[in-house]
């Protein structure tokens, strides 16, 4: 069984409010870290090893080492909850039932980067969670957590949340930025970045809601103790959403130590494929990691074992990149049609692009007419070839990772089913009334 950090007064009723959260424990770790200096906390996050857990994973500490300090200009904290990942929500779940996890977070993070003034932006969809954080935000403050000269210490901290207005590209996080400060949301060409004009141009460190929650097991078990839990580079415990054709779909808390195999058939985690059909696909963080079939995702391409962890998912076998992503993992059985499916997601990120680059703008509006063709039963084989060739050109080639993010669906897609867009080219009838994985498994 994984340990538990994030979760595990979870299912403890009332835990959403302070008095609860404060007799099972809350807020020792934020009077612990407010007796340290920003540099101790810093260096205890460092060795954490904690690795960012909206999807790049590159290493917290390292990030707050990049903060400028120029004299006499504000920095702040931002916390990323636009959580618009297909497949992804673990951070809704965080927020909904554990609100003041993320605060205590928040207020140990503020302190160690001497922000004032902090922000959850959090994406419009999650109509409902501003309301509980607005009330868990009031409660830190009634107790004297947050707002002026917390526990006598002389560091004010003030959390305001700002709703989305629902666009996906405000989980960028300089798209993020401008829209907090109230313009449209399109991505910054980057340099500067963030850590050195942020938010109205201020020093600015953008981090998940997950990350920061982790602030807190960090400070309360410290750094070292929290870097021998996982493995390897993938320290700590990490929340995964999963969903699609599984037994028990849900929020799961993982040390990074169980193998792919037993996270999808285990009764603790997903309980294996719905109707005991056979597990096809997966896309193990979110919508914008590459789509690894079954072979390649139980095992890797020696025959060991795949693990869930950052290391393992990246390791040979995938389009590029590492596959924890945002930890939304999607499971693909024997029935469903990877054209659809990827049409589907083509059509998502065109939806989604901001249009300022041309290689996103007409790139993915031209994958998603091409997948439709080809799904309808109407494309040519050439076709194959022509929708390899649209997402080399977006990958690497835009201002902001959604042009990325729509180019890597197709292009796994493709190397790993490419059969698949042949039978239904092929078979343009069939094509209409079923779907390659019926007709195949
Ligand atoms: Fe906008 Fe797409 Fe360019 Fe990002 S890659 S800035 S979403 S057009």
């Amino acid at each position: 069984m994984s340990k538990k950090l994030l979760l595990k007064d979870a299912h403890i009723e009332g835990i959403r409010y302070f008095e609860t959260y404060r007799k099972q424990g809350g807020y020792t770790a934020a009077e612990k870290a407010l007796k340290m200096t920003p540099e101790e906390i810093l260096e205890e996050v460092k060795v954490s090893g904690l690795r960012g857990r909206g999807g790049a994973g590159f290493p917290t500490g390292m990030k707050w080492s990049f903060l400028a300090k120029p004299e006499g200009v504000p920095r702040h904290l931002v916390v990323n909850a636009d959580e618009s990942e297909p497949g992804t929500f673990k951070d809704r779940y965080l927020m909904e039932f554990l609100p003041h996890l993320l605060i205590e977070g928040m207020l140990i993070s503020s302190y160690t980067l001497g922000s004032n003034v902090s922000y959850i932006y959090i994406r419009g969809e999650y109509s409902w969670i501003p309301d509980i954080l607005e009330e868990a935000i009031e409660e830190a403050k009634a107790a004297g957590f947050l707002g002026k000269n917390i526990l006598g210490t002389g560091f004010d901290c003030e959390i305001y949340v700002q709703r989305g207005g629902g666009a996906y590209i405000c989980g960028e996080e300089t798209a993020l930025l401008e829209s907090l400060e109230g313009k449209r949301g399109n991505p910054r060409l980057k340099p500067p970045f963030p850590a050195v004009k942020g938010l109205w141009e201020r020093p600015t460190v953008v981090n998940n809601v997950e990350s920061i929650a982790a602030i807190v097991p960090i400070i309360d078990i410290t750094g070292a103790e929290y870097a021998k839990i996982g493995v390897g580079r993938s320290t700590g415990t990490k929340l995964i959403s999963a969903c699609g054709n599984i037994n028990k779909p849900g929020v799961y808390e993982i040390d990074m130590t169980i193998t792919v195999e037993e996270f999808i058939y285990s009764e603790e985690y997903c309980g294996g494929i719905k109707d005991g059909k056979r597990l096809k696909a997966c896309i193990p963080g979110g919508s914008s990691v590459p789509i690894v079939p079954a072979n390649l995702l139980l095992k890797t391409v020696n025959g060991e074992p795949r693990y869930m962890n950052y290391e393992s998912l990246a390791d040979g076998g995938f389009a590029t990149g590492t596959m924890m992503g945002s930890g939304g993992f999607i499971v693909l059985d024997e029935d469903q049609c990877i054209v659809d499916h990827t049409m589907t997601l083509a059509r998502f990120y065109n939806h989604e692009s901001c249009g300022q680059c041309t290689p996103c703008r007409e790139g993915t509006g031209w994958m998603y007419k091409i997948l439709k063709k080809i799904e309808k039963g109407e494309g040519k084989m050439e076709d194959i070839d022509l929708l390899w060739d649209i997402q080399r050109k977006i990958e690497g080639n835009t201002i902001c990772p959604l042009g990325d993010a729509a180019a890597w669906p197709v292009a796994a897609a493709i190397r790993h089913f490419r059969d698949e867009f042949e039978w239904h080219i092929k078979n343009p009838e069939l094509s209409q009334t079923q779907n390659y994985g019926l007709a195949h498994y």
